[in-house]
């Protein structure tokens, strides 16, 4: 089928109106129209090639909210119509150990990406929302609940689960002290969930300008890390400390903050991340760990909890024409605090 979206020609490129081919359906796939796609910092970061193996021209976009237009045969969970949701993977080998434990995204075989990654039956690259219509196999789409606004759910796909999940792996509920580092996109809704959880929760940023912004999306305190004195005061106050910094930055200088067996987890750089010092968590019983986006089980649950909660993101929609300039403000930290494009705004294939 040919479709329509904005891709990176080459590396660093700015995007571009682009026509492609998305692929006929295979027995259990689900087409959809595109309706909303979030805007990710990874997005940024694989155009640029940041974490190496990008492949071009590339088709960003993994926060897509979607109406079905068509399933094949052997579909049973969706039909034409519904409102569905797809994040960042569209496939995984479905039986090594993770799989099996709803952890797709730790596949041993490799899960594939919704865009920069490869069809594990034809090898041809994957591409993403930014475009008019999308295909996926049932496993890896997700229905939206009623009562979730369409307009705005489109970061809970990306920023939702990947803050979402180490907050549930790490048992945040009432009573957990709660810090988050760096508020974008994933920081808001770290803020934003980990409230929902019941958690007190400290945004800790280098913008105090956003001061008043984290108290408005249930943060109980904020920490600016750049006053030395207000973070020395601040030592082994927190459970967990989930850290969205989408840059090397030095992690060892937070690490004080965690109480005894607490943990700071990175979600937002992927490389270098200075040198830090073992003392911190050798005096201290504390762990540095990670975590990847959430598995699809998870990701459902996430959908749920938002719709029964109310939890939704902040967030500023533009039409596809002013991509760049959204990720030029992305990049200078001035998001308030997830763009979503419309995609109505992006003519059909002509
Ligand atoms: P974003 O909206 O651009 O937000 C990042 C925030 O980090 C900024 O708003 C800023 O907050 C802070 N920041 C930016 N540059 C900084 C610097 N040089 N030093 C310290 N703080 C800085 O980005 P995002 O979409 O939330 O993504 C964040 C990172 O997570 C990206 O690297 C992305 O690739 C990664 N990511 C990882 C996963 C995963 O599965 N682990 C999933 C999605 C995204 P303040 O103004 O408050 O300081
Ligand atoms: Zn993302």
């Amino acid at each position: 089928m040919k479709t329509t979206g904005y891709a990176a020609q080459t590396k660093g490129a700015p995007l571009t109106p682009w026509s492609f081919e998305r692929r006929e359906l295979r027995a259990g796939d689900v087409a959809m129209e595109v309706l909303y796609c979030g805007v990710c910092h990874s997005d940024l970061h694989q155009v640029r090639d940041d974490w190496g193996g990008s492949i071009f021209p590339m088709v960003p976009g993994h926060e897509i909210i979607g109406r079905v237009t068509a399933v094949a045969p052997g579909v049973t969970r969706f039909k034409v119509g519904d409102a569905v949701a797809v994040g960042c993977m569209v496939d995984s080998c479905q039986h090594c150990r993770p799989c099996r434990l709803g952890e797709e995204q730790y596949c041993t075989e490799g899960m594939t990406a919704t865009y920069n990654g490869r069809d594990r039956v034809t090898d041809e690259p994957t591409q993403g929302g930014y475009s008019k219509h999308l295909v996926v196999r049932q496993e890896f789409v997700l229905s939206v609940p009623d009562g979730l606004d369409l307009s705005r759910a489109a970061p809970l796909l990306c920023a939702g689960i990947t803050t979402y999940s180490p907050l549930r792996t790490w048992g945040v509920g009432p009573g957990s002290r709660v810090g988050v580092i760096g508020l974008g996109g994933l920081g808001h809704m770290a803020v934003k969930l980990a409230a929902a959880l019941g958690a007190h929760v400290t945004v800790i940023s280098r913008s105090p300008t956003k001061t008043a912004d984290a108290l408005a999306l249930g943060a109980d305190e904020v920490l600016i890390s750049t006053d030395a004195d207000a973070v020395a005061k601040a030592a082994s106050r927190f459970d967990l400390i989930i850290d969205t910094v989408p840059v090397d930055h030095p992690v060892g200088d937070y690490l004080p903050l965690l109480d005894l067996d607490g943990s700071l987890v990175l979600v937002g750089q992927i490389g270098p991340i200075g040198q830090p010092s073992s003392v911190p968590l050798v005096m201290g019983r504390r762990r540095l760990a990670g975590s990847l986006i959430g598995g699809i089980a998870q990701t459902q649950e996430l959908l749920d909890f938002c719709a029964r909660k109310g939890v939704l993101p902040d967030v500023e929609i533009i039409p596809i024409d002013r991509i760049n300039e959204a990720w030029e403000r992305m990049e200078r930290a001035d998001v308030r605090y997830r763009f979503v494009i419309d995609m109505a705004s992006l003519p059909a294939a002509g």
